[in-house]
């Protein structure tokens, strides 16, 4: 029998807010454990929640850049459950009346636009992180540590429907996602430190089929790779197992980058029963629809808009668009440094060749680019861009020149100075070189004098040899052809 995959995904993300939902704790990333709480994200007995209001705001742009509609009440609910991550013995989260429910987020997967239907996006508190068995901060095979600072930092998550059918597709949605949430300046997505984490449940069905099969859910997926290694594996599992006559059991499965398998973490024979009840201690969430709309005004033009733009407005190829607007800021970085220019093609095949090879090398994003503290903001290209079509250096030079000015900080033209790079532009001085070369070649000459032009590259090699790569190669050609 053949079977289709059905996928859904579950994605929580922090939002970049300064304090926690629920208390004043900072939400700095990586700093000693437990050293950003309080009684009330500790969980105290007697302490009072208060919302944060821009997380509030936050929730609300990325639910609208989801193209969802966001409720003017929704309520705040109790889940609970015990775990030692959960200092209160319940999170608070939303229920039955989420933030926003109904939108969607459209794909392209090869050549094809696909829908995504979103079913719903509800606010949160995070819980603290557990570490087991001596992998973190000296916890050890008998004794499980846990660090608090994590809990309370503001959380959305979003609840897609079963809408993906394969692992590519499934990957091209969190890409997708994470690229709006991006663009939309509600988190900084990190996937590597847990600022966005992704959970997909895949069932197999037979074609055909309407019916949901039962999904198994998929964690510790830290990477978009990692999401799609792991649902092949999930699919060729359950196929087997389906095959085999066997059945698949509801449960939660932890992914293990090391041996590329999905491992049982505990069965459920029913859905959980978290015993969910309206949160006393908060009042249900009342949005101003002005407000709303006001937010809706501010939201920043997203990825489709911003590729068709770029497209439109400078003659990019699509191709160029789409790498270029991968992130916000790279995109902003190539229309900054287009503005010093006037040169949009040169600009993005600067961009997508050297510098992104750097960004990777170096392991930073292209957010380090446009900080006060970049060592090669839009300025720093522009500057290159001039030294070449003002015929400095060559194109073979300005590599060089780029490399050295992105890892120190140093201005591209001072490093030319510095370093005597110029080429050499003067007639009088490479006559005398080709000269030269032309009686050291008899060869190649008699060649090119038959008709043959690939001679003619071996004779501008011979120049560009002989003057260390400085000689204008537009020049030696001129001067080569005219004495030949
Ligand atoms: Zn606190």
């Amino acid at each position: 029998m053949n079977y289709e995959a059905v996928i859904a995904l579950e994605v929580h993300v922090e939002l970049a807010t300064r304090s926690k939902i629920f208390c004043g704790c900072p939400t700095t990333f990586g700093a000693e454990p437990n050293t950003q709480v309080c009684p009330i994200c500790l969980g105290h007995p007697g302490v009072l929640p208060v919302l944060n209001r821009r997380a509030v705001e936050l929730a609300v742009r990325a639910a609208l850049a989801l193209n969802c509609e966001v409720h003017p009440e929704s309520v705040f609910a109790r889940k609970n459950y015990f775990y030692p991550d959960l200092p209160k013995g319940y999170q608070i989260t939303q229920y039955d009346r989420p933030l926003a429910t109904g939108g969607h987020l459209d794909l392209e997967v090869g050549g094809e636009v696909r829908r995504v239907r979103i079913r719903r996006v509800h606010l949160e508190e995070d819980t603290g992180k557990s570490f087991h068995g001596g992998d973190a901060h000296g916890s050890s095979p008998e004794h499980s540590l846990v660090d608090y600072n994590r809990a309370g930092v503001p959380l959305i998550e979003i609840v897609s429907e079963p809408d993906c059918r394969s692992p590519a597709e499934a990957g091209a949605y969190v890409e997708e996602l994470r690229s709006v949430l991006e663009y939309a300046g509600v988190s900084d997505v990190r996937m590597e430190e847990g600022s966005l984490r992704c959970e997909p449940n895949v069932s197999l069905r037979p074609v055909g089929s309407e019916r949901l099969g039962v999904p198994v859910e998929l964690k510790n997926l830290n990477s978009i790779r990692a999401v799609e290694r792991a649902l092949v594996y999930e699919i060729e599992r359950q196929s087997a197992l389906l095959a085999a006559g066997g059945e698949v059991r509801r449960e939660t499965r932890r992914w293990d980058e090391g041996s590329g398998t999905t491992r049982l973490m505990r069965v459920k024979e029913t859905a959980d029963d978290y015993r969910y009840f309206p949160e006393p201690d908060l009042l249900p969430l009342g949005l101003d629809a002005a407000w709303i709309e006001s937010i809706r005004r501010s939201l920043p033009e997203l990825r489709a808009a911003r590729r068709e733009r770029l497209v439109r407005d400078y003659g990019l190829p699509p191709y160029d668009a789409a790498v270029l607007t991968a992130s916000r800021s790279l995109a902003d970085y190539f229309e900054e440094t287009v503005r010093l220019t006037g040169d949009p093609k040169t600009v993005s095949n600067w961009l997508m060749g050297d510098v992104m090879r750097l960004l990777n090398e170096t392991g930073v994003g292209a957010s380090v680019l446009r900080g006060r503290d970049s060592t090669f903001p839009p300025a720093s290209l522009a500057e290159l861009v001039a030294l070449v079509q003002e015929g400095t250096i060559s194109g073979k030079m300005a590599k060089e020149v780029l490399e050295e000015a992105f890892r120190t900080g140093r201005s591209p033209r001072d490093l030319v100075r510095e370093k005597g790079l110029s080429q050499i532009s003067d007639t009088a001085e490479l006559e005398a070189v080709v000269d030269r070369v032309i009686e050291a070649s008899p060869a190649a000459v008699d060649e090119f004098r038959a008709g043959k032009e690939k001679a003619l590259g071996f004779l501008v090699g011979q120049v560009m040899k002989e003057t260390e790569g400085k000689a204008n190669p537009k020049l030696v050609n001129e001067l080569l052809r005219k004495k030949l």
